[in-house]
């Protein structure tokens, strides 16, 4: 009796459920066996040098293969992993793998590129994230100076003092950092003075402003990019999308190009295809000791 009613409500209370609260519910489930059952998967998104076109990189960015929902991308998923601490082992097998994909470039003969990697607040809240990573990394084989993580702005500035001693640890391990969506958050520049990274990733949303009149994001994206540069950092501008743009950005000496224009999100094998090409065509400029 008592069995068949919660039954009942819990049927019922499916039915009311709306849909984006069953598809929460359906994540926090795949992602428990998605670890154990090979449904994670890398996306590496090239990077261009500014000046000469050359491949310089890549972006590696995290897919969830469901068994019935599909190729997930990481807003639907990342907030719910960060909510439950999932994000922290989920992070540790997206360096492991990112490793794993750059000794397999290697032993193909092909460029040394340095890979970004992504990093999100719960994953910068663990007191052992760098022993962690340098130990993955150094059980991988790989040298730090092959990763660059990727911090957003907004979680940089949020506890700044120690973003900045954060930092000095990453790059006395030999890490490259870059702070990501730059623009979006609120920066204190005296803090920018401090954290000394190596890029400056320009958010999309100024990328875009760059087509047509918006005269606010001409201005913004040349601030950033003379800002930086008087600061010795590099500037990467993302979500690149039209010919317009790029040679906009070319003309304020932006750094790197990252965007659909110049190239999606790849899979492993269509990234190797394309880092083969590129160096054979002499067109592979491989960052990792510059
Ligand atoms: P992000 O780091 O700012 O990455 C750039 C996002 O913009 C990627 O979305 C990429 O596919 C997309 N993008 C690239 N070029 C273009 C373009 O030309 N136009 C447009 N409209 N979009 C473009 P994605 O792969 O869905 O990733 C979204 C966010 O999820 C990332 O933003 C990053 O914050 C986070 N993320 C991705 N992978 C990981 C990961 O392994 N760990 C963690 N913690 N976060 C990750
Ligand atoms: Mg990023
Ligand atoms: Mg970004
Ligand atoms: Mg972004």
């Amino acid at each position: 009796e008592a069995k068949r009613a919660g039954r009942a409500t819990w049927r019922f209370f499916e039915a009311s459920m709306n849909e984006a609260a069953m598809r929460t519910l359906h994540i926090q489930n795949a992602l428990r066996a998605a670890l154990d059952q090979g449904h994670f998967s890398l996306r590496f998104q090239p990077k261009y040098c500014g000046t000469t076109n050359e491949l310089v990189g890549a972006e590696a960015l995290l897919r969830l293969n469901h068994p019935e929902l599909g190729m997930l991308t990481p807003t639907e998923f990342i907030p719910t992993a960060e909510r439950s601490g999932q994000i922290v082992q989920i992070g540790q097998w997206v360096v492991r793998q990112t490793c794993r994909q750059i000794r397999h470039w290697q032993a193909m003969g092909l460029p040394a590129m340095r890979v970004a990697v992504n990093l999100s607040p719960r994953q910068i809240a663990q007191p052992d994230l760098i022993d962690t990573m340098i130990d993955i990394v150094r059980a991988e084989r790989v040298d730090c100076e092959q990763i660059i993580f990727e911090i957003t702005e907004a979680v940089a500035m949020h506890d700044a003092p120690k973003t900045v001693e954060m930092i000095q640890a990453f790059q006395h391990a030999g890490f490259e950092i870059a702070i990501d969506d730059f623009g979006t958050g609120y920066s204190s520049l005296a803090y920018l003075e401090r954290f000394r990274v190596k890029q400056l990733k320009i958010d999309r949303f100024f990328t875009h402003g760059l087509d047509g009149e918006d005269r606010g994001s001409r201005a913004i994206v040349s601030a950033i990019i003379a800002l930086a540069h008087s600061l010795n950092m590099e500037v990467v501008a993302e979500g690149v999308e039209t010919a317009s743009q790029l040679s906009e950005l070319q003309f304020m000496a932006c750094d790197q190009m990252q965007g659909y224009l110049l190239g999606k999100p790849l899979t492993a094998d269509a990234f190797s295809a394309l880092l083969a090409e590129r160096m054979s065509a002499g067109d592979a400029c491989p960052q990792a000791s510059s």
